[in-house]
């Protein structure tokens, strides 16, 4: 497990990464595949192989023997390798939606895996999509560490693509966990899970307050466009489509409140 070869680099005693060659404006720097390993463990268990690269993925397989592969959500740029990693590593791939796992099972809420050394629970986090999970590495460091996917991102705010009740719910249990070690899939490492989701939290309702009173003025029937035009006025073109998925959740929670 040479780090030089593979360029990855640590990201907690029981995690490296490894960054996939899709920088963009929704990925940030690109996808942080991860590999999770006790120091003594003979096996790896490999997170998110990202992207159809095959540079990447030959890299990811070749830094340990890969006992398994899981997924934290169904967006392309985190699943579109998963077929090809399955055929290289011929490890189970498995995803909370029956239909991203390869060869294994589907994942459920709170489901303790023990893997490579080490213990993984999954936790069902939906709102950023409806398949969203985190993974809880208890024995990861002082305080544990939660891969989170794109439910917290080391930077910036996460889209909704599934329901804004959904992501709130999620930003509370994971906030329950205290002060584990975030290790995104996009963005840095963060050293404070329950802080961080305290900020996203404020931050969304801050959202909602604005969406309220856009509303106010608009009237109550504005279109997604009116609201984005008004709320995320500075937002660039590359990521309007994320700027009104957002409004678009914002006003489902709205709406489904009156
Ligand atoms: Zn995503």
């Amino acid at each position: 497990m040479a780090d030089d070869t593979i360029r990855s680099q640590h990201t907690s005693p029981l995690t490296r990464s490894r960054l996939a060659p899709n920088a963009g404006p929704m990925t940030l720097e690109g996808t942080n595949s991860y590999l999770i390993a006790a120091p003594d463990s003979s096996s790896i268990v490999v997170v998110d192989p990202g992207p159809l690269d095959e540079g990447h993925l030959a890299a990811l397989a070749a830094a340990g023997r890969v006992e398994l592969v899981l997924i934290t959500h169904r967006h392309a740029d985190h699943t579109a390798g998963s077929v090809r990693f399955a055929a290289l590593t011929h490890a189970p791939v498995r995803a909370f939606d029956a239909a991203y796992c390869v060869n294994g099972d589907p994942l459920s809420d709170r489901e303790l895996l023990s893997a490579a050394g080490t213990s993984i629970r999954v936790l069902a986090t939906p709102g950023h999509t409806d398949d969203s999970i985190c993974l809880h590495l208890p024995d990861d460091g002082p305080a544990g560490s939660v891969l989170t996917g794109d439910t917290v991102l080391g930077r910036g705010t996460s889209i909704i693509d599934g329901t804004l009740a959904d992501y709130l719910a999620s930003l509370e249990v994971l906030r329950a966990l205290g002060p584990a070690t975030v290790l995104p899939a996009h963005g840095p490492v963060l050293p404070d899970l329950a802080a961080i989701c305290t900020a996203y939290l404020a931050h969304r309702h801050e959202r909602l307050d604005q969406v309220r009173s856009a509303l106010t003025s608009l009237g109550s029937d504005a279109s997604v466009a009116q609201v984005t035009d008004l709320v995320y006025a500075r937002t660039d073109a590359a990521v309007r489509f994320a700027a009104e998925a957002s409004v678009r959740a914002q006003l489902a929670y709205l709406r489904s409140e009156r």
